[in-house]
């Protein structure tokens, strides 16, 4: 039999099988693979007793701490109730319920749930019902999407398309869809002195040259609003989503609002589009959606894409896309459970003292002679790490110092897991001011220790 596992006993048997998602696995010839044993609250603990500080929420998911007790006991009713059933055909409870609430939260006009599995799933289903919508609709000249650079919507071949991540998408392009990609809002690149709201509004003016151009062919635009997280944590101003709606309804084009990882108050509100005061017409969730237990996604249209859809069988419109686990009985307690705490806990309200107490640990921050720029949208702050402070010249890739960042904040009990040389935070809403301190002081010392020599 097995011996009684530890961290290393374990680490040999993952990596005699195991194929680690976003992973070189040769890198870990030299990581140790840590294996998780339980997680309470932000702290997660390994074979060996070891705690870690879950400071980027377990990948953006983990919204109300691991083994949450209200969501614990919610998934363990529905267990003994209904695991899953086919979604086709039958429904449940938990699953009508839960798509009353999501409408109920979400920006106006936003009047019909689609279920669906994970994030990138989410996104192929708003592309393909907005292609579908203008087909039904008579136009099938409409096949293209445009994209913002820099922009991140997930790995399956269709979302991967309409990202724009060369590091994940480069491999795969002979297989990806053709998109019609525009130069982004990011405000990194703004002037000296320039306001995000100034730099966001001079940036939109160059997508709307492109939708006058091809609006005519464009089935959507669709963004990440406010942050591109995968992206690095890159944020911009409410300003361009507010012109950019409007710019979509003057052509006709949908808007896609992909707050798969913005959603459930990372921004600072429930959902992202609110800063802007704006409705998209296909709103994707994920992550956050069950609040880190399960997977589970959904896309919120409107009342008006629904009904080209609706007709009799024999004209052939019906949205004939499916996942086996739709609409998954457990996920849907999960998320249900989840947003049950932001009604009873007044969160978006409670978390304005967590948002104050991360720009505060996090200002010493933009003294530091190897960091570029310190920003924040609500819950996540990212800390920009180069080479020159002054030029703003990046370390070269290769050298991997958010990496570093990273193996020295493990050793300190703290899992960062930077992009590239961003180092950021997005902890879990439970997360106390004390914690976040030791967070800050842990990622002091690593960036000290990263750009060593
Ligand atoms: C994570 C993410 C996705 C993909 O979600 P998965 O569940 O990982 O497939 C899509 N869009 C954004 C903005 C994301 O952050």
């Amino acid at each position: 039999m097995n011996p009684t596992p530890n961290n290393q006993t374990l680490a040999q048997r993952d990596l005699a099988v195991l194929w680690h998602p976003c992973t070189q696995m040769k890198d870990h010839e030299n990581l140790p693979m840590i294996p998780i044993k339980s997680g309470q609250g932000v702290w997660l603990e390994d074979f060996d007793g070891k705690r870690y500080l879950d400071a980027i929420s377990s990948w953006w998911v983990n919204l109300f701490g691991h083994a949450n007790p209200a969501i614990n006991a919610a998934l363990k009713d529905q267990l003994d109730t209904l695991e899953h059933v086919i979604f086709a055909g039958f429904t449940h409870e938990t699953g009508i319920h839960l798509a009353e609430q999501l409408v109920a939260v979400t920006p106006a006009g936003l009047e019909r749930c689609f279920f669906a599995d994970n994030g990138s799933a989410a996104v192929e289903v708003a592309l393909k019902m907005s292609f579908h919508y203008w087909r039904n609709s008579g136009q099938t000249q409409k096949t293209k999407f445009i994209t913002l650079e820099n922009s991140y919507h997930g790995e399956t071949l269709g979302a991967l398309a309409v990202g724009n991540v060369a590091l994940y998408k480069e491999t795969y392009a002979p297989l990806l869809m053709e998109v019609i990609t525009v130069p982004g809002p990011d405000c990194y690149f703004r002037e000296a002195g320039e306001s995000w709201a100034d730099y966001s509004s001079r940036r939109f003016a160059l997508l709307e040259v492109t939708l006058q151009q091809h609006a005519d062919n464009v089935c959507a635009v669709i963004v990440e609003p406010l942050v591109q997280c995968a992206g690095g944590m890159r944020m911009y101003d409410p300003v361009y989503l507010s012109l950019l709606r409007a710019a979509c309804d003057r052509y006709g084009v949908h808007l896609i609002a992909d707050e798969i990882a913005v959603g459930f108050g990372r921004t600072g509100t429930l959902f992202a589009c609110e800063q802007a005061d704006i409705s998209p017409d296909f709103l994707c969730l994920s992550k956050g959606l069950t609040g880190g237990y399960l997977p589970l996604s959904a896309v919120l249209t409107t009342d008006k894409v629904y009904q080209a859809f609706y007709a009799d069988y024999s004209k052939l419109m019906a949205f004939l896309h499916s996942h086996s686990y739709t609409g998954n009985a457990l996920a849907c307690r999960a998320a249900l459970a989840t947003l049950e705490i932001f009604r009873q806990q007044d969160v978006i309200g409670q978390n304005r003292q967590r948002i104050a107490d991360l720009a505060r640990v996090t200002a010493r921050f933009n003294d530091h002679p190897q960091v570029a720029e310190v920003r924040q949208t609500g819950m996540i702050v990212a800390i920009e790490l180069v080479k020159n402070k002054v030029t703003r010249e990046p370390f070269p890739w290769q050298e991997r110092r958010g990496l570093r960042v990273y193996q020295y904040a493990l050793t300190k009990g703290v899992l960062l897991r930077p992009l590239g040389n961003v180092i950021y935070f997005m902890p879990p809403y439970v997360i106390t001011a004390a914690e976040l301190e030791l967070l800050a002081e842990v990622a002091w010392q690593g960036i000290a220790y990263a750009i060593k020599g």
